[in-house]
Parts: structure tokens; sequence; C-alpha cells
């Protein structure tokens, strides 16, 4: 038998890394949190379907803001199984992925026969892997014995051994499961950071409930989209140099704060965007916008009181801080992260894609090293 893998977190990495270690030969186990199955292509409706999303996450947008709840994918496919699929190119670093990609330029979207196509049924159901995958179960902690991983600990007691194990469990929970697994490396927890995002909300006036358009402005996307008898109109910056920090409060539990738009030309570029968007939407009769003169007040308020849109964390478990150049943590021999926790700062794109082709490029580089064999 191979060396034995265990992977935790059947999202959008954990998928790929999962399928690539099997098909290498690696006998592999994958636990993840939330559920199997195909979800509607409606981004609000899929986010609504129980073992889809993280139960209960809340977050600081801004520093010293309010709790606000986050919406985090669960289940195979994790993110990739609710959300908007957008996948514009990511310049010159393009690199190979198996996914479906339908449309054009700004406007694409991982999509086949312009239906979802989660990561999950991409690289498992389309591959001959032979991974264990065992859903609706959730991994309490890493179990280190002597500065090594040999294995984890689930929530119902059970452990579950492992010569190596790879954290895919996302950029709030993958941090999280290294501080309560009792690694203190330095820099855990550093670089969060997310795509800024602030709704305009307008009555429906004739949208077909499937619009999602995207533009791209220098460091601005702008999403329109139609949720029940509302339009969205949701600009977000995609280049932000803020950083934010995400730990563990005294019950174990995600403290993580964004801190978004520390920087004044941040705010002055998203408030550019936003007072840009209430002029040339005028017309249309709003539900939730800024009053004329009023649009960095609505901001400040907005960006710390709602729930995003844009749900894109990255950062807490950086390359070259947390982790070596294979995603392994530093101290350990085996312990593993390939998520988006690894990005050292948040990719300039929407951040699935770039996330698949890190979890490829950290395969590549686990075979290329030897260390994996069937
Ligand atoms: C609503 C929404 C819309 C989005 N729209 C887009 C978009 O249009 N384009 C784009 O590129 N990106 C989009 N994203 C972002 C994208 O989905 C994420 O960047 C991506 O999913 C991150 O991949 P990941 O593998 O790091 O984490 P995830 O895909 O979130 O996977 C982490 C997995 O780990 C599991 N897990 C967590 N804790 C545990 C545990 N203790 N034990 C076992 N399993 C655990 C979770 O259940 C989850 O399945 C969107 C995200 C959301 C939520």
């Amino acid at each position: 038998m191979g060396q034995r893998w265990t992977v935790v977190g059947g999202g959008v990495a954990g998928s790929v890394i999962g399928a690539r270690l099997a098909e290498a030969g690696a006998a592999v186990t994958l636990v993840e949190l939330g559920v199997d199955g195909a979800t509607p292509d409606d981004i609000h409706e899929a986010a609504q379907i129980r073992g889809r999303t993280i139960d209960g996450l809340r977050v600081r947008r801004v520093e010293g803001g309010p709790y606000v709840s986050y919406t985090a994918g669960s289940g195979l496919g994790g993110g990739s199984a609710i959300n908007a699929g957008l996948a514009s190119n990511t310049g010159p670093f393009f690199l190979p992925h198996r996914l479906p990609v339908e449309g054009e330029g700004i406007n694409r979207r991982v999509r086949r026969n312009g239906s979802r196509a989660s990561v999950a049924e991409v690289y498992f159901k389309g591959s001959q892997s032979k991974a264990e995958i065992r859903t609706s179960t959730a991994v309490e902690r890493v179990l280190m014995d002597d500065g090594q991983a040999c294995g984890v600990e689930l929530n119902s007691g059970e452990i579950v051994e492992a010569d190596r194990v790879v954290l895919c469990a996302g950029a709030l929970m993958s941090p999280l499961l290294l501080m309560k697994s009792g690694c203190a490396v330095e820099g855990l927890g550093r670089r969060l950071q997310d795509h800024p995002s602030v709704a305009l909300k307008y009555r429906n006036d004739g949208l077909p409930s499937s619009t999602l358009t995207a533009q791209r402005a220098g460091g601005v996307q702008i999403i329109e989209t139609v949720v029940g008898d509302e339009v969205w109109v949701v600009p977000a910056l995609m280049r932000p140099t803020s950083t934010g920090v995400t730990g563990a409060n005294e019950n174990g539990e995600i403290e993580a704060q964004f801190r978004l738009c520390q920087h004044a030309g941040e705010r002055e570029l998203l408030l550019a965007s936003v007072t840009k968007v209430a002029a040339e939407h005028a017309h249309r009769k709003g539900i939730d916008v800024p009053r004329p003169g009023w649009e960095a007040e609505w901001l400040m308020d907005r960006l710390a009181s709602t729930t995003p849109v844009y749900s894109h964390a990255t950062g807490g478990c950086c390359m070259g801080e947390v982790t070596d150049r294979l995603g392994r943590v530093k101290g350990t021999e085996n312990l593993f992260v390939a998520d988006s926790s690894v990005f050292p700062a948040i990719p300039s794109v929407n951040p699935m894609v770039p996330t698949v082709q890190l979890a490829e490029t950290l395969s590549d580089r686990w075979r290329d090293s030897g260390l994996v064999s069937g």
C-alpha cells in the first residue's frame, strides 16, 4: 500500500489535491465537513442548502467593526458548489487546470453546457481517482507526535491515522486547525485578505433572474446580479493592500478581522466607484443606495456592517512565512497546507481558478520531489 495521506476539506483545493494524490497511487482519505451532491446554478439558492455553507461564521470586516455573517462554502466542492464561477484570466500566470470555462474576457465562468460544474465533480467524478471520501464529518485537530503529524482527530473522537496530512479547509478554517493542533508558527493567522465590496441595491426593473455580468476597469470589478426582486450592483477592489488577522477566541471559534480599506487610497478608489455607480443607476428605484453627497458615510457603514457579496478570503498560512514552497508547515516534515490560506497576497482576479492552479502546482511539486509514491 502507498503512503496514507489525509486531506482535510473537500472544497476547491481539497478536490484537486485528493484526486491528484489518488491518481499518483497514494492511499487518500478525504474528510469533508459538509454534504455531497449537486447544487442549483443560482448562487443565492445554492447557499441556502444545509451543509453547503459553514454554519454561524461571523467576522469583522473593518478594524473594530461589528461582527457580520460571512459566507464560506462547505460540502464537496466547497466554494465552487455555491459560487458564481467567475473566472477571468489569470493574466500572464496561466497554469493548466481541468475546469471547463465558458464565456469571454471578464465574463468567463466555470461552467459546463451552461450549468455549474463544481471542482469536486470535475476532479473526482471525472477521473479514475480512488480516494476514500467521508462527508458530513469534521476534523477537530491534527494529531502531532514529537512535532510531526500522525493523523487527525474527528469531532466524534475517532482518530484517522496518516503518514501525511494536508489542510485544505479554506482561509478561515486552515489557520484555526493549525492553532487547535498546537502549531505555533511565526506568521500564522496573518495577512488575511478579501476583495472589499459593497452592494448598491435597486428594485428589479425587468432583468432576468439569471443576470450576472461583470466589468472591470483598473483595479475595480463591478458585478450586476439579480437577487430575488432586487438588482445588486457591486463594486469591489481587486488589488487591495490592507491585511487583517485570523485566530481563535477563548471558545476555540474563529476570530477573524479583515481590516478592509485601512489605507486612504483604497477608501478613495472604492468611494469613486460607489459614486459613479450611484450616478449611472440613478434612473432606477433605489432600495439601499447612498444619498447624493453622503456616499462616503454610506460606504463606510455598509463596508463595516453588511455581509459581503464577495467572499474571497485568502491568507492566514502564507507561503514563505508559515509554509515552505511545498506548502509544508515550517518545523514539520509531513504537515501541509494547500488552499487559499497559502496565498501571501490575494490574487487580483476571482480566486477560485488561482486556488485550483495553486493546488495543481503543489501536486506537481510533491510528485517532482518524490513526496508522493504509490
Ligand atoms: C458565495 C461565494 C461566491 C463566490 N464567487 C466566486 C466567483 O464567482 N469566482 C471565484 O473565482 N471565486 C468565488 N468565490 C471564492 C471561491 O469559492 C473561494 O476562493 C474558494 O472556494 C477557496 O477554495 P478553498 O479550497 O481554499 O476553500 P473552500 O472551497 O471553501 O473549501 C474548504 C472546505 O473545507 C471544509 N472544511 C472546513 N473546515 C473543516 C473541518 N474542520 N473538517 C473538515 N472539512 C472542513 C469546508 O466545508 C469546505 O468544503 C466565491 C465564494 C463564495 C462563498
